[in-house]
């Protein structure tokens, strides 16, 4: 458990509000992960074929992707989740989810228990995912993964509004969270579990049709979910029974699109232009906007 203010060595992250001495997970040091951004969308199928699904060595879905998953979900909230997400958000965010919604890449190298939580390692070669074979880190320990991590701060947004979860020192210290870490973190790992390439698709998709500006991204997305996709937003939004979150699913489809699209038609040679860029793009769409509509409906459950 690390005692250090993560926003003592942030400053540019200055949250001055809700801030609890106590680590959200309180996991075993670890060293910091490998990141490998790649520069363009001409890379080779070598790089590819490092390119696991939801692997360390692939960068993120990068700001734009994040910032595109929170703006959608935060206009799908409820009245009483919108209200608590806003009590929750820093003021510096100004009531703007998707302004923060990379902080938990910000924080990889401070919380260095942190890193494994922003992605799951499938075995080589099987285009399955399953929980409890998959949901480890690198020494094996188990819920260490993405999937892990949105049940971890799920639960802990669901201690929302016990008096005990609100940073008192007096309280049982396994109540005693940073429902405002817990909330960004949430909303950044709903993002990445539900990746399938890096960020180079969304850049490029920005500067050729949104002229360079995510919020033409996150208008056409929004139009689809209300037109295109309109019949099948219920069940993304569905995780059967009562449960307020199925990362399990969101897990279970993102490696078969990786194996479905990310490496089909691939060759150790082949470089991946415009033809890859063009069919790969739908994908992509698709899973920003579950990512937004299911962080929206996890939210919702959450705070009713
Ligand atoms: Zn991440």
């Amino acid at each position: 458990m690390t005692k250090e203010n993560v926003f003592g060595l942030f400053p540019f992250l200055a949250f001055p509000v809700k801030i609890c001495t106590s680590s959200p997970l309180q996991f075993p040091l670890l060293t910091g992960e490998k990141i490998n951004k790649m520069d363009s969308l001409r890379v080779s199928a070598l790089a590819l074929a490092s390119f696991l699904f939801l692997s360390p060595v692939v960068h993120s879905w990068g700001v734009d992707g994040h910032l595109t998953i929170c703006r959608i979900a935060q206009a799908r909230l409820s009245a009483a989740a919108a209200d608590a997400v806003k009590k929750l958000l820093p003021e510096s965010a100004e009531n703007d989810l998707g302004s923060v919604c990379s902080w938990a890449d910000h924080v990889k190298f401070h919380y260095r228990w942190s890193p494994p939580l922003h992605y799951i390692d499938t075995p080589d070669n099987l285009c399955t995912y399953q929980y409890d074979r998959d949901c480890k880190d690198e020494n094996g320990v188990k819920d260490r993964c993405v999937a892990g991590a949105i049940n971890n701060y799920t639960s802990q947004l669901l201690s929302h509004g016990n008096s005990a979860s609100q940073c008192n020192p007096s309280s049982h210290p396994i109540y005693n969270y940073n429902l405002t870490e817990a909330l960004l973190f949430l909303s950044h790992f709903m993002g990445d579990i539900h990746q399938v390439w890096d960020d180079n698709i969304i850049e490029t998709a920005d500067e050729r049709f949104y002229d360079s500006n995510v919020d033409g991204l996150v208008d056409a997305l929004q139009k689809n979910i209300t037109n295109e996709w309109a019949d099948q937003v219920q069940k993304w939004e569905n995780c059967g029974g009562n449960k307020p979150t199925c990362p399990d699913i969101y897990a279970s489809e993102g490696i078969k699109a990786a194996c479905d699209w990310a490496y089909k038609g691939v060759t150790e040679d082949s470089v991946l232009e415009d033809d890859y860029f063009l069919s790969r793009l739908p994908i992509v769409n698709l899973r920003l906007a579950q990512g937004g509509v299911r962080l929206a409906a996890t939210l919702n459950r959450i705070f009713g």
